[in-house]
């Protein structure tokens, strides 16, 4: 099986009836982007961009960021590469951050909150993202998003980090797309709301299961009780496909359940664009969109 999938490199993401779909894959350092092109994946679909804050003692300074972001971006050689800003907090803890112990560390503060009450990390790691956009073909999502008016806020920090790289004659891709990750079920009802404010969705389902069962996902023995299949979470993945599309806006799947090569086909036919993925599993999933025949 190994050496059949082996075969697979340089051939299309296809199904039978000639629907195509990008499988990237999913990394959180670069020491992980060998994998990543010895697998033929098409692109990075979720770079998680912890890794600069996991392995420094203090805040990772614009220059760091910007190097890292770079070094990526020129590795995959124009290759899409979408990097996700800072999801610290819950499972992710980072100790110069000094967060309080909470009771209930996922649903609390964390990730995008961290970054909306505390600007100058979020401008910082803005600035590195949007300076290393000309290298390559880079794409920003955040995550943990449940409203409005928290993308609002987000997307008038981009603009402001924006004007002041004009103002200082610093140049940035003006064709990087933005995105966000669907992993409330809040942010799925919404879609219709969120799809028409940025370029594409990812759906988060790591996360978009923990809280739409309401189950810990670190907590082993719930895990019986975990449906990954649950007929909730795929008609929040569905509803938000439609309302992406509706909106001229793409769709990808970045946790675990797309790599599910029993569900490849069900994601399809809800039209999702990009399913992203551990390295290791892009052959696979490959295999099985080639092994698909929508007209059936
Ligand atoms: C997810 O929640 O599905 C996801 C991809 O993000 P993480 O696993 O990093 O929380
Ligand atoms: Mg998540």
């Amino acid at each position: 099986k190994k050496r059949l999938l082996l075969e697979l490199k340089g051939k299309e993401n296809v199904t039978r009836d000639g629907t195509k779909v990008n499988i990237y894959a999913n990394i959180g350092s670069v020491d992980n982007i060998g994998a990543v092109l010895l697998n033929d994946a098409g692109g990075i679909g979720l770079f998680r961009s912890e890794f600069l804050y996991l392995e420094n003692n203090d805040y990772p300074n614009e220059e760091q960021q910007f190097l890292a972001y770079k070094r990526v971006l020129e590795s995959m050689a124009g290759k899409k590469v979408i990097i996700r800003t800072l999801d610290i907090g819950a499972d992710k803890q980072v100790d110069y951050f000094h967060l309080k112990k909470e009771d209930n560390p996922a649903m609390g503060y964390r990730a995008i909150r961290i970054c909306l009450t505390r600007p100058e990390i979020f401008k910082t790691q803005l600035r590195a993202l949007y300076r290393a956009s000309i290298y390559g073909n880079l794409g920003v999502m955040f995550p943990m998003i449940t409203s409005v008016s928290e993308l609002e806020k987000i997307l008038a920090i981009c603009e402001e980090v924006k004007a002041e790289l004009r103002e200082q004659g610093v140049t940035y891709s003006d064709t990087m797309e933005l995105g966000i990750m669907i992993e409330t079920p809040a942010a799925a009802i919404i879609s219709d709301r969120l799809a028409p404010m940025v370029d594409f969705f990812s759906v988060g389902t790591n996360d978009l299961t923990q809280y739409t069962l309401a189950c810990d996902r670190q907590n082993p023995d719930i895990e019986p009780f975990i449906d990954t299949h649950h007929e909730a979470i795929l008609r929040l993945i569905e509803m938000s496909a439609r309302n992406a599309h509706a909106n001229g806006a793409w769709i990808g799947i970045c946790g675990e359940l797309a790599a599910d090569t029993t569900l490849t086909e069900t994601f399809l036919r809800m039209g999702i664009d990009e399913l992203s993925v551990s390295p290791a599993f892009v052959l696979k999933v490959r295999d099985a969109v080639r092994n698909v025949d929508l007209r059936k």
